[in-house]
């Protein structure tokens, strides 16, 4: 073949400042993107997820273009567009390129579609490591080779020394690595008060050509596109991340566990989708927060949980995630098979905390943390669901999904599916926690603190439930063993009750 080289930019790809780019001869080589109808249809994709990576994609290539660069971009429309792989085959074929340039694809299967499309071409692949991250694969895997277990909060201190981040003469900035102690705290009665309001932006032509599409295009996919103000390109999300700074990073640190009814938002960041499609880079977000404590106008156990989440555990799972796949696809270590309740894409349920987190997703696409893994990933774990359904709706709901970074939350972080790779212990819990930490309860017609009888909580009476069923794997692990300990205060007579109250749940939802 002796056409052009042709540089692959996927849609989760939109960094400016990617190697592939400066390795581009604009006269000669073209720039290829591509959407595809398929990726919005092979989860059926929250509406404000795929516009969002229609809209960002749209914008870059109108950036690419006004740099000079020559952009082959497959519109969704076009029959080509049907799948990545229809569109890839399409694209080779029209310019007979010589090879193709690409960043590694942030998603096993991607990556190896790509190797397979281009040899089947026979056109040669070059792939180049993603300089977004902080922690490259080879440098991953050499971190967790030599372990046994894989610990985040190891392999985040390593972080902080190897890149100089909060580090003072060698000791962690303020005395601390860790100040999840001040960090923990639930807003109490009074509630969160007066929240400053995230920015919104606007949809303009572009963003509104995007919306258009998809609900053309995909009219029963989940999730609504009216409230849809995302951040789109570059300077939106720059400006974002500044807002964040300056209004409630303060505040991240202390409530970033908290939860209160009708405010989706809180003290969060918001960044997770920016960050992932790369308008965003994660050590300029690092950075900006860095000097926010510095001058003063953050306290360092905010900055500092702030930083762990994206130094500490965004790095992290993508390390655990190229790891450990294709298998980890598959696993389901605690073998759940339920199925996932049909009120998770609709949010019709009376437990008033998953109707307010799974409602908040329809609407918004997004869930902060804690609802993701303490609300609806809790009560799946505990009712068994199906790690792979589980998996699904994640991916399918969040406008941040993509499948290195929801793959690890979900079947190793929130259903322990792995088996104890991600997390060392199942995070469950009964409904007092949800009660502790929110407002929910006092607006729900069951009771957090009840496990049978007709206000029994559902999550409580699973609680025990997952206790009972799990005694045998969990009694003597030394991280979950104090839950398993007051399991053994419960008698055989109550244990049943239990039992019984779990199977007609199961069979009300079923
Ligand atoms: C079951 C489950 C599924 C998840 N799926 C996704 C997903 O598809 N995409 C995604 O980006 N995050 C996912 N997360 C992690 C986390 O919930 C989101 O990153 C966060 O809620 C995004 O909101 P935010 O930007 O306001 O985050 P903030 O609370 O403001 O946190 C700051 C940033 O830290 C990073 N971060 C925080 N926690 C994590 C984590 N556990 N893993 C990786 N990065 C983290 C994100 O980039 C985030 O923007 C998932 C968590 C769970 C429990
Ligand atoms: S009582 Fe149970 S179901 Fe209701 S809000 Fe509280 S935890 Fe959720």
């Amino acid at each position: 073949m002796i056409g052009p080289r042709l540089v692959l930019v996927l849609g989760d790809q939109l960094d400016r400042d990617a190697r592939v780019l400066s390795q581009c001869d604009q006269a000669r080589d073209r720039i290829v993107m591509i959407e595809s109808r398929a990726e919005s249809l092979k989860v059926a994709s929250h509406k404000a997820r795929s516009a969002l990576f229609l809209a960002a994609m749209r914008h870059h290539r109108d950036w690419l273009v006004a740099q000079g660069f020559r952009v082959d971009y497959v519109d969704i429309d076009k029959p080509e567009a049907e799948s990545f792989e229809t569109a890839l085959a399409a694209v080779i074929a029209r310019h007979e390129p010589h090879s193709v340039l690409m960043t590694e694809a942030g998603e096993y299967s991607v990556q190896q579609s790509i190797s397979h499309s281009c040899q089947s071409a026979s056109v040669e692949l070059e792939v180049e490591p993603d300089d977004h991250f902080l922690c490259d694969r080879a440098t991953f895997e050499t971190w967790a080779s030599n372990r046994k277990t894989l610990v985040m909060e190891h392999f985040y201190r390593h972080m902080r020394q190897s890149h100089d981040i909060l580090m003072v003469d060698g000791q962690p900035t303020g005395g601390h690595w860790n100040y999840d102690r001040q960090n923990r705290h639930a807003f109490g009665r009074q509630g969160p008060g007066l929240l400053p309001r995230p920015p919104a932006f606007t949809p303009d032509r572009v963003t509104q050509s995007a919306i258009r599409d998809v609900e053309r295009l995909f009219p029963g996919n989940p999730g609504s596109l009216d409230a849809f103000d995302w951040p789109v390109t570059r300077e939106q999300a720059l400006a974002a991340l500044d807002d964040f700074v300056d209004h409630r990073l303060a505040a991240f640190g202390p409530f970033q566990d908290a939860m209160w009814s009708g405010e989706p938002f809180l003290q969060h960041s918001l960044l997770s989708a920016a960050l992932n499609l790369k308008l965003l880079n994660p050590r300029e977000v690092i950075d900006i927060a860095i000097a926010a404590a510095d001058a003063g106008r953050a306290p360092i156990q905010s900055v500092e949980g702030f930083v762990r989440q994206i130094l500490g555990w965004r790095e992290f799972v993508r390390g655990v995630y190229w790891r450990h796949m294709p298998a980890y696809l598959d696993s389901n270590a605690l073998g759940a098979e339920a199925d996932l309740p049909g009120f998770f894409w609709t949010g019709n349920t009376d437990m008033a905390c998953l109707a307010d987190a799974i409602g908040q997703t329809l609407r918004f696409g997004y869930a902060h943390h804690i609802q993701r893994l303490m609300v609806t990933g809790l009560f799946t774990l505990l009712l068994g669901v199906r790690p792979q359904q589980v998996h699904a709706w994640y991916l399918a709901v969040y406008v941040d999904a993509v499948e290195w970074v929801e793959a690890p939350n979900t079947l190793g972080m929130s259903q322990y599916a792995d088996g104890g790779v991600l997390a060392s212990k199942p995070y469950v819990a009964s409904g007092r926690y949800i009660n502790r930490m929110s407002n929910y309860c006092s607006h729900c017609r069951y009771a957090p603190d009840k496990a049978t009888g007709p206000h029994a909580c559902p999550f409580t009476t699973l609680y025990w439930d997952f206790l009972i069923r799990h005694a045998p794997r969990f009694a003597s692990h030394p991280r979950s063993a104090m839950q398993w300990r007051n399991l053994a205060r419960v008698d055989e007579a109550r244990r049943t009750e239990i039992r019984a109250a779990a199977d007609q749940l199961r069979l009300a939802l079923g």
